[in-house]
């Protein structure tokens, strides 16, 4: 096969939800990506999760169901210890030896906590594209890439898609109170996490 052009969107999916799917298929038609991994992270360095990896990993396998372009990535799921995403990356690229690499990630995610190691991260990407997110400031990615060498910082692109306002803390919130979260997240997920009664006690 020939070199593709991939989108990685990394994060805990606790759960993965309309915002994540529309944010993948949105930049992979703007950015003419060939597909698109979804990438959960087991034991991330910066946050607790509320489902365990399995589940999540479920949710993610549902939701993709029916979209060709779309993939599951296990490597972060695989990694012991609190995950940076410049050592999956890493490792990705052992797998994926001849395929151009971006990221895709909101702007809270840059914005809320620092990244480690951005620098190694731009290094193995062709691009890092940035979607705006409800609550976040787009004008605070310049900053955060600002010590970055000129040709790193570059590969930084915001872009300028419609905001989905949705998120996984609202679906738990929801799931908790036991008010319908149909139509925040696709059928199937939405029906495993009423079965396994996820986020009951979150
Ligand atoms: P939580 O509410 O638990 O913080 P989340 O909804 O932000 O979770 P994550 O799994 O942390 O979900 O997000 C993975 C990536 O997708 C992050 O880069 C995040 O910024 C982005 N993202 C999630 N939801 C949206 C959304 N509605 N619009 C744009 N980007 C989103």
């Amino acid at each position: 096969m020939s070199a593709q052009r991939i989108g990685v969107l990394g994060g805990t999916f606790d759960p993965i939800h309309y915002g994540h799917l529309f944010i993948a298929e949105a930049v992979r038609g703007l950015a003419k990506l060939d597909r698109v991994l979804f990438l959960p992270v087991g034991d991330p360095a910066h946050r607790e999760v509320h489902a365990s990896a399995h589940d999540r990993l479920e949710m993610v396998r549902r939701a993709l169901a029916g979209n060709p372009a779309f993939a599951i990535d296990t490597t972060a799921l695989e990694q012991r210890g609190p995950v940076y995403t410049a050592d999956t990356l890493a490792l990705m690229r052992q797998k994926l030896p001849d395929d151009a690499l971006s990221f895709i990630a909101g702007v809270d995610s840059l914005t809320v906590s620092r990244w480690r190691r951005l620098d190694e991260v731009a290094a193995a990407l062709e691009r890092f594209y940035v979607v705006r997110r409800e609550g976040a400031r787009s004008e605070d990615v310049a900053a955060i890439v600002a010590d970055l060498p000129e040709d790193l910082r570059k590969r930084f692109v915001v872009l300028d898609l419609p905001l989905v306002d949705i998120s996984a803390s609202v679906i738990r919130a929801r799931a908790k109170a036991g008010a319908s979260i149909r139509y925040l997240t696709p059928d199937d997920v939405a029906r495993l996490i009423e079965d396994r009664g996820l986020y009951r006690g979150a």
